[in-house]
């Protein structure tokens, strides 16, 4: 599949293979940009922007539904295509599509809400007189980068919010996974103008590091890891970045819990997509009175998974997204194994796929918990009180979201409050999203909000405008 530059489309003299991890079969070949071809894309981006200032809200927000139409109406196509290439079941790749269909629609609605306010200067010294008005403008090119693990509706995440108020956008897509990205906006160039949606593969290293430090790009728009967010925070200048980074996410799981809710909870939040989810169930706190009884529940609901072909339905349990990936997770069990857990069940790695596995007698020292782990695992750790459950999902470098299962209300609050992270919900597992909420994490694992108001106001610049009436 080739790029889309400008409304036309781009190859490169090099190619990359987009393999499915399934089979390791070539599904199709996708250009390696280099910088000139980036600079291609910049240039057509910034030409664009006149054409979509000149549209009116009401316009783009048609055209946006109908994208939305064009989407649900090659529904099945695209999950297909998804399947294909990350190795997640077609039943998960029918809802990320749902997902993806949501988000474009949101973004549609919220085309037609980019409002400013009016600002009573006369509230401030000398300011009698003046009638003040503010607006919210586009900041030009946005840049959007994302990863592999849910490619199309994090990619929609950055693309629709930014058309919504008026910014034209270059996305690079995740290097193992471009395909899906790359024929959606293929839809949204059938709607817009060219040069308003453009496309540039490649390797990160190179070219989204060529866009992070353009100084014709206005904004980053980045989903990914912690290493890549930081080096691009760094590497950004003036520009504005939101960075949607990892997670190392806590279930905490109190005396008190619903324990089949909670087990519920985390065959939905570990194992996901085969684990490989940023907001994922990443470590189970939980107290030791009910670990025994809460870990045999878990064992029988894990054994159930059925890994096998993404394409068939009856599939619960894909491939990572490459054998190296899945080596590399099968080492960190290994070595938490090595220094004292317990694998329950689970465990065996078999090419790109792993075993859903439950790991006992879990410390936060070990590197499975440590940082984190993408990859089919449910680590469980022990504790003894409220606090120290609290103190022990604290102690992470990352914030994004949490879960927490009690029937306590004041113990929920606690936690509520003292867990740091962006999101804390009360019984249901970190893995839950909604495309409106405010998406976005505390500590190391983010800057900035999505979701797609909240993507708005980070792809605006307020303007106020002061009328000096006396
Ligand atoms: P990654 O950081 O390796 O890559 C993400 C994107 O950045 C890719 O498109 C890649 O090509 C590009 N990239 C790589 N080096 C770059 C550079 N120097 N400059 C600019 N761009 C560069 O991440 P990944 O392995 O694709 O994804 C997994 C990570 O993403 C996990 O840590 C996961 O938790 C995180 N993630 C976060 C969210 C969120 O919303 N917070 C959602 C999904 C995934």
């Amino acid at each position: 599949m080739d790029m889309l530059i400008g409304g036309k489309h781009i190859s490169s003299e090099d190619l990359q293979e987009v393999k499915n991890p399934y089979d390791g079969e070539i599904i199709d070949m996708v250009p390696i940009a280099h910088r000139q071809t980036a600079d291609l894309a910049i240039q057509q981006a910034n030409i664009a922007k006149k054409d979509l200032a000149e549209m009116s809200a009401f316009k783009i927000s048609n055209k946006l539904f109908n994208v939305v139409d064009k989407l649900r109406q090659n529904r099945t196509d695209f999950a297909e295509l998804l399947s294909l290439e990350v190795g997640k079941p077609i039943n998960e790749s029918l809802v990320e599509l749902d997902r993806s269909i949501e988000t474009l629609k949101l973004a549609a609605e919220e085309a037609k809400r980019v409002y400013g306010e009016s600002v009573p200067l006369d509230a401030g010294l000398n300011g009698k007189g003046f009638f003040a008005f503010t607006q919210r403008l586009p900041l030009g090119v946005v840049a959007a980068i994302t990863p592999f693990n849910y490619p199309l509706n994090l990619t929609i995440h950055k693309i629709a919010p930014a058309i919504a108020c008026k910014n034209t956008v270059i996305v690079k897509p995740p290097t193992e996974a471009p395909l899906t990205v790359m024929k959606f906006c293929e839809l949204l160039d059938e709607e817009f103008p060219d040069g308003v949606v453009n496309t540039v593969t490649g390797y990160g290293s190179e070219i989204g590091d060529y866009l992070v430090t353009s100084p014709e790009i206005n904004k980053i728009s980045f989903t990914g890891s912690v290493t890549t967010g930081m080096m691009i925070s760094q590497k950004a200048g003036m520009k504005k970045v939101t960075l949607e980074l990892g997670g190392n996410d806590p279930m905490v799981v109190l005396k008190d819990a619903d324990i089949d809710k909670a087990v519920k909870g985390v065959i939905n939040g570990a194992f996901l997509n085969a684990g490989q989810v940023c907001m994922g169930v990443k470590r189970i706190i939980i107290e030791d009175e009910i670990a025994d009884e809460f870990c045999n529940r878990l064992v029988s609901e894990t054994e159930k998974f059925v890994m096998g072909n993404p394409l068939d339905s009856k599939t619960t349990l894909g491939t990572l997204i490459s054998e190296k990936a899945a080596i590399q997770v099968e080492e960190t069990v290994n070595n938490a194994v090595g220094e004292g857990a317990k694998i329950l069940t689970g465990g065996n790695r078999d090419g790109a796929f792993y075993e859903a596995t439950v790991v006992d007698n879990v410390v936060m020292d070990m590197d499975l918990v440590a940082f984190e782990t993408f990859g089919p695992v449910a680590p469980i750790i022990r504790v003894n009180s409220v606090q120290e459950a609290i103190d022990v999902a604290n102690d992470t470098d990352y914030g994004l979201q949490a879960g927490v299962f009690t029937s306590d209300y004041a113990n929920a609050m606690k936690c509520a409050q003292e867990i740091e992270a962006g999101t804390v919900f009360i019984n249901k597992q970190s893995t839950f999203r909604t495309d409106n909420m405010p998406f976005g994490g505390f500590k190391n694992s983010g800057v900035g909000k999505e979701g797609i108001k909240y993507a708005v106001e980070e792809m605006t610049k307020t303007k106020l405008i002061g009328l000096n009436l006396r």
